[in-house]
C-alpha cells in the first residue's frame, strides 16, 4: 500500500472515551504501517460545545498511549496539532468560492421563520427539508433577484452560506468497510456550509481541511457515514477528489444493548476513559484505564481487538507487531461489544 495520509479529528467537546482512542489507534497503526503520516487535527469550530481542558485531555491520553502525531503546525510549534480555530479565514474563502462557482448561496431565513415553516410541515405530517424543492419559495440568493441579495447584504442581514445540493442524482461510494453505499441526492438536504457567526460548520470545515492536508484515508467512526455523502457531494462542488473512506463499527455496551457513548462514564466500575476525568462545570469524576492500573501496552492491544481481528491465534501484540499486522479488510462490519472481562484479561498478560 502507498504511504497513506491520516488523521484523527476529535472536537474537545469532552473527555475522549475508548471508541475515540480506537480511531485513533486505526489511523495510527495503518500510518506506521505504509510508512505514511498521521495527523492531529482539533475540530474546535464549535464554541458553544467547547470545554475546556478537553483538548489537553486528548494530548495527554494519546501520549500514554504512545500513538502520536507525525504533524503538527498549531501556534505553540511543530508538536501542537492542527486546531481549526486557529483556521478560520481559510473556510471563509472556501465559502466564497463555491458561492463564486454558484454551488452555494446566501440564505437569510432566520431561525423563526425556518421553525414556524417546520411546524407547518409537521402539522400536515410530512418533515420539512430545506432542498431543490423548498429553496425557491425561501429567503435567499436564488429565489431573490440580485438587488434584493445585495441590499440585504449591505444592510448587514445576517445570513448562513447553504451548498446548492443537486435536486436528482445519486452518490455512489464505495467505503473500505461497509463497502457499497449508494444515496439520492434528493434525501440531502442544502446543509449549512458557514453559520451567521462567519464560523464554518464541521462538514465545510472537516471537508477543506482533509483537502489540504491531503488526507488520503478518513477512517473514522460509523456514526459520520450518513454524512459521508454531503461530503462527496462538497468534493465535487470544489472539483477535488475524495479520500478513501473507512467507518468502523460502533463500539456497544458490554450487554450490547446499544451504543456506548461519553455518558457511559463508569461501565460497572469499569473505565471507559484513557485518563481521570474531572468534568468542569459538574465537578463529577471519571474513571481512567490508567488510574486503574491498565497498562498503556494493554490496553492499547484491547483496543486493537475492538472491531478487528488478526486472522491468527494470535493474541498479544506488542504496538509494533501491531503495525504489521493491522488491515482495514480485517476490520469487522458488526458493533464491537466493549468486553470488560477482556480487558481485564490483557492486563493480566502484561
Ligand atoms: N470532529 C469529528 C468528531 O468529533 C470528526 C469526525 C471525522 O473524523 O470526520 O468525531
Amino acid at each position: 500500500m502507498n504511504p497513506v495520509r491520516v488523521r484523527f479529528a476529535p472536537s474537545p467537546t469532552g473527555p475522549l472515551h475508548i471508541g475515540g482512542v480506537r480511531t485513533a489507534l486505526y489511523n495510527y497503526l495503518l500510518a506506521k504501517q505504509t510508512g505514511g503520516k498521521f495527523l492531529l487535527r482539533i475540530e474546535d469550530t464549535d464554541q458553544t460545545r467547547f470545554v475546556p481542558g478537553a483538548e489537553q485531555y486528548i494530548l495527554e491520553s494519546l501520549n500514554w498511549l504512545g500513538i502520536n502525531p507525525d504533524e503538527g503546525v498549531g501556534v505553540g510549534g511543530p508538536h501542537e496539532p492542527y486546531r481549526q480555530s486557529e483556521r478560520k479565514h481559510l473556510y471563509k474563502e472556501y465559502a466564497d468560492q463555491l458561492l463564486k462557482s454558484g454551488k452555494a448561496y446566501y440564505a437569510f431565513d432566520t431561525a423563526e421563520e425556518l421553525d414556524a415553516i417546520r411546524k407547518t410541515y409537521e402539522s400536515k405530517g410530512g418533515a420539512f427539508q430545506y432542498n431543490a424543492a423548498t429553496r425557491g419559495k425561501l429567503k435567499n440568493s436564488l429565489s431573490l433577484s440580485e438587488e434584493e441579495t445585495k441590499a440585504l447584504l449591505a444592510s448587514n442581514s445576517p445570513y448562513v452560506i447553504r451548498l446548492k445540493v443537486p435536486a436528482k442524482g445519486e452518490i455512489r461510494f464505495q467505503d473500505s468497510i461497509r463497502d457499497w453505499v449508494h444515496v439520492h441526492t434528493s434525501s440531502i438536504d442544502d446543509k449549512v456550509l458557514m453559520k451567521s457567526d462567519g464560523m464554518p460548520t464541521y462538514h465545510l470545515a472537516n471537508v477543506v481541511d482533509d483537502h489540504i492536508m491531503e488526507i488520503t484515508h478518513v477512517i473514522r467512526g460509523e456514526e459520520w457515514l450518513p454524512s459521508a455523502p454531503l461530503h462527496i457531494l462538497l468534493y465535487q462542488a470544489f472539483g477535488w477528489t475524495p479520500p478513501t473512506f473507512a467507518h468502523l463499527p460502533l463500539l456497544l455496551k458490554p450487554e450490547g444493548n446499544g451504543k456506548l457513548s461519553k455518558r457511559d462514564a463508569d461501565l460497572g466500575g469499569f473505565p471507559v476513559f484513557p485518563l481521570e476525568w474531572t468534568d468542569p462545570v459538574t465537578g463529577q469524576k471519571a474513571k481512567g484505564f490508567r488510574e486503574e492500573g491498565y497498562l498503556p501496552e494493554a490496553t492499547i492491544n484491547f483496543l486493537a481487538f475492538l472491531g478487528w481481528n488478526p486472522g491468527t491465534e494470535q493474541e498479544l501484540f506488542s504496538l509494533e507487531e501491531l503495525v504489521t499486522a493491522f488491515s482495514l479488510e480485517r476490520i469487522n462490519k458488526a458493533g464491537a461489544k466493549f468486553d470488560v472481562q477482556k480487558a481485564k484479561w490483557f492486563n493480566e498478560q502484561y
